[in-house]
């Protein structure tokens, strides 16, 4: 598979417990969890499993004084474990107390996020930014000035809007929202770039629930700013919903070069685990060809040509085995979340596409002479028969992964 290079912009680099983010690295996968801060054995299990998932970064939410105390156990936790993926501290309202009270949690966490909505109005907002922003010199951490249309500056909103008043033509309420949000983010950038804090020690955030706002407003900053930014849709809703919503507002950015970490916000339905919104960023940057995760499974959609359900029960057995496998592959088989395997319901589309995979299959059509032939690297390798055929295609699978992606091989020995 060709991968696509999009463009990116950014030129600055930062630094966030040892991920790099911006200019030409990879755009990093991040979550986020939902369990109170404050119990350490808690966090510390759902750290584990986004970590696992995949997320690059995990940031928890830092509201209260036993949250802030947290820290360190979930940090040893982790350790216990063998994990130490960053921990970014999501500060709003009172981030300027707690991290001068728990000064070993400040240094503990990669980053800081800040709210400049919520950091205090009025003559406190600018003692409070600069606190949080005096705390992150000392311990040489980057924030995150992470703009939320549902928590935006009113003051900043109410210059702007003052100022579209008086215009002889003025713009629409929803423009000058956007202008207001790339505005108080860069103005707070700048603020914080007076206080001394490094300008690759800041990264951006303008997140709003709309996909075309959340273009217009992310292609406004991306013009005119080179920090690297943090991309996502914020409150994209439930299940199927969010997943959509994500997918749809992220890929043109993302295409354009724009957005340098990612995060997919779904709720989680009752009970669902919370790596599925990983899960849903990592696909979204492997459907665009920008990063590859995990080997990408090409199935037909089945039609009446395939009548039973036992092509749908393969797909799902391949995509399984494949899922459970990863870590082990990952660890013995470097490169092998670039495979491309075909899974494909009958003779009409099947052996094209099984060709053009690494290894595929395609299964017999309704009224087709009950075979399935495999193809590995273009070429029939052999057909399968009889009740074990997603069985034979696994261990099939599992040798060319061998003989393809082994460390031997690639030695040449
Ligand atoms: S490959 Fe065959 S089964 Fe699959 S959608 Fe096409 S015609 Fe239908």
């Amino acid at each position: 598979m060709t991968l696509l290079a999009p463009a990116r912009r950014r030129t600055v680099t930062a630094n966030v417990g040892g991920v790099l983010i911006g200019s030409q690295h990879p755009v990093v996968v991040q979550s986020m969890t939902n369990t109170d801060t404050a119990n350490a054995e808690a966090t510390a299990i759902q750290v584990a499993q986004l970590a696992r998932a995949g997320s690059e970064l995990v940031r928890v939410t830092v509201n209260t004084r036993e949250a802030a105390a947290a820290l360190p156990e979930i940090v040893a936790r982790l350790a216990e474990v063998g994990l130490s993926v960053p921990i970014v501290g999501d500060f709003h309202y009172n981030g300027h107390i707690l991290l001068r009270e728990f000064p070993e949690a400040a240094r503990l966490l990669a980053k800081y996020r800040i709210n400049p909505g919520n950091v205090g109005a009025g003559q406190h907002h600018d003692a409070n930014f600069a606190t949080m922003i005096e705390v992150a010199r000392e311990f040489g951490k980057p924030v995150r000035i992470g703009v939320n249309w549902g928590s935006l500056d009113q003051q900043v909103l109410a210059r702007l809007m003052d100022a579209n008043a008086a215009k002889g033509s003025p713009k629409s309420a929803t423009d000058v929202m956007i202008d207001a949000m790339v505005v108080s983010a860069l103005e707070s950038a700048r603020y914080a770039e007076e206080l001394g804090l490094a300008h690759d020690k800041i990264l951006i955030s303008v997140k709003v629930s709309s996909a075309p706002e959340l273009w217009q407003v992310y292609r406004q900053l991306a013009a005119e700013c080179d920090y690297p930014l943090h991309l996502g849709l914020t409150e994209a809703g439930m299940g199927m919903k969010g997943m959509v919503a994500s997918s749809v507002a992220l890929a043109p950015l993302l295409t354009e070069g724009i957005g340098d970490t990612i995060r997919v916000s779904l709720t989680p339905e009752p009970g669902a685990s919370r790596k599925l919104e990983v899960e849903v960023a990592q696909q979204i940057l492997q459907s665009l060809g920008i990063r590859q995760f995990s080997p990408q499974v090409t199935s037909c959609p089945g039609c009446g040509r395939t009548t039973s359900v036992f092509f749908q029960e393969l797909a799902q057995k391949i995509q399984d085995y494949i899922r459970d496998s990863m870590p082990d592959w990952k660890a013995r088989y470097p490169g092998v979340e670039e495979m491309q395997v075909a899974v494909m319901g009958c003779v009409v589309n099947g052996p094209g596409e099984s060709k053009h995979a690494n290894i595929g299959i395609s299964l017999p059509g309704t009224g087709e002479d009950p075979r399935a032939p495999v193809y590995q690297d273009g070429k029939l390798l052999t057909t399968l028969r009889g009740p074990r055929i997603a069985e034979d295609f696994q261990e099939l699978m599992e040798t060319y992964v061998e003989r393809r992606y082994g460390t031997n091989e690639k030695a040449g020995v």
